[in-house]
């Protein structure tokens, strides 16, 4: 595989880009290959390589580079049309209806322009409306980079994760572990009168993509219920992919007061959004105190885009189509490493996938999920799949990034850049696709 004019366009952007990417997990080492265009399911990059995608743009793209017949005349008509006006266009109303008619927590939307706008916004919002100012995190989740959630450590002691946060930022975030009902019965214990929100990714799906032990959701619900505070669903990655088109919720059946979406909610174009009850977000200026505006906000090409992205959903079996190819996938995978890599994980759920380079394997691994880890008690892997973030840090890390991953590009297969990206399905691909994935895997792993 040649990658000369990758190289070529990786030195230029060095010289004027800081690290010669938009986004730090871009940089794949030891220099990404450029992308020239898109098709389908697979990327074609600047060498006239092709490669299966399962990155996805990281979570956006359910039709892969394919866009259905309505949503590309949408784009285009609402593109011709302006593109955007300073004005509200009545395309904002009908998505927003939309998401208001499928998501169960949502009466009431604002749209913003990506999933990090959407969380800051949440977190202002549960700020005002509650009057407090501490915020609930997990370690190892993932909110954007933005001030209030780029925070580690533990309730007791924790610090920015980034140079350039005060450390008085800091101080209202409580980062706990994900999946430890006591911990969190623990932070509301302490802090509980303090506790504006709690903000979870439901699957935490930055960090591997760790599922939730059975009732965790549940539990989060009732500490919030107990103490006056929100509980905010972080679905900029799982809103409509997991749970189809009630979103993560509807899968684990707990309701919200606050979610933030991003990425597919807008039909590949940049986007994000805070939905819930009306009550809450109507806190929102100019309906309350609570101050939140953008110039591209509710942009009307993204807002065609998005509609008709989830309106072919609603209208098609794209649900069952991505679900299938990600459940073949993970099934596939398991097999393979049941064979030569007992210790890894496979995890995901819906159309969702990764392998997580666990260290540790069951002696009899006779039971287990077959298609990702479903935090089962009674699957022989319980105790040695991830449940934190921290688990998945301590997984091989190096592994994925240096060796995987090098391989399966070579195998002509794109794969998320670290271990604690996911991966994603698509409408595009196909079981040729997955069939093509699996005999990567087979000869990298
Ligand atoms: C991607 C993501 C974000 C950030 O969204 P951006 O559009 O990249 O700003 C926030 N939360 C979750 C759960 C995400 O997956």
């Amino acid at each position: 595989m040649d990658h000369e004019r990758s190289r070529e366009l990786y030195d230029r952007a060095l010289s004027v880009m800081p690290g010669g990417v938009n986004s730090s997990v871009r940089a794949t080492m030891p220099h990404p290959f450029f992308i020239e265009r898109g098709d389908g399911g697979h990327v074609i990059d600047a060498d006239g390589n092709r490669y299966i995608d399962w990155v996805m743009g990281y979570g956006p793209l359910l039709y892969g580079h394919e866009m259905p017949d309505p949503v590309s005349a949408a784009v285009q008509s609402h593109a011709a049309a302006g593109p955007m006006y300073g004005a509200p266009t009545e395309i904002e109303v009908e998505h927003a209806e939309f998401v208001a008619r499928h998501v169960p927590s949502v009466e009431s939307i604002r749209f913003v322009n990506s999933g990090t706008e959407a969380t800051v916004s949440a977190v202002r919002l549960a700020r005002g409306y509650t009057d407090r100012d501490k915020v609930v995190i997990m370690q190892g989740g993932y909110h954007g980079a933005q001030e209030s959630t780029l925070v580690e450590g533990t309730p007791e002691s924790h610090h920015p994760s980034t140079k350039g946060i005060p450390e008085s930022f800091a101080e209202h975030t409580l980062p706990i572990p994900f999946n430890d009902p006591e911990a969190a019965k623990a932070v509301f214990a302490e802090h509980g009168d303090d506790i504006a929100a709690v903000l979870v990714e439901p699957i935490l799906a930055n960090t591997g993509i760790v599922m939730p032990i059975d009732g965790y959701h549940g539990t989060l619900r009732e500490l919030c219920d107990d103490h006056g505070s929100l509980l905010i669903f972080d679905e900029v990655i799982t809103g409509f992919r997991v749970g189809g088109l009630g979103c993560a919720q509807s899968k684990f059946g707990v309701t919200p007061d606050v979610t933030t979406f991003g990425k597919i909610i807008g039909g590949g174009f940049p986007v994000g959004a805070i939905g819930g009850r009306a009550e809450i977000v109507e806190e929102f200026t100019p309906a309350g105190d609570v101050f939140q505006s953008g110039t591209f906000s509710g942009h009307p090409v993204t807002m065609a885009a998005g509609k008709a992205y989830l309106e072919y959903a609603a209208e098609n079996d794209v649900y069952e189509h991505v679900n299938r190819l990600g459940r073949q996938l993970r099934e596939g995978i398991t097999e393979i490493c049941a064979d030569r890599a007992p210790e890894y994980t496979v995890v995901g759920t819906d159309s969702m996938f990764k392998t997580v380079f666990t260290r540790e394997a069951p002696d009899d691994d006779a039971d287990c999920c077959m298609s990702g880890c479903r935090q089962d008690p009674s699957c022989s892997r319980y105790e040695s799949c991830p449940k934190t973030g921290a688990d998945v840090a301590a997984a091989e890390t190096d592994r994925w990034e240096r060796v995987f991953w090098q391989g399966m590009k070579d195998e002509g297969v794109f794969l998320t850049a670290n271990q604690f990206e996911c991966q994603f399905t698509s409408y595009a691909h196909t079981e040729a696709d997955v069939e093509r994935t699996l005999e990567a895997y087979r000869a990298v792993l």
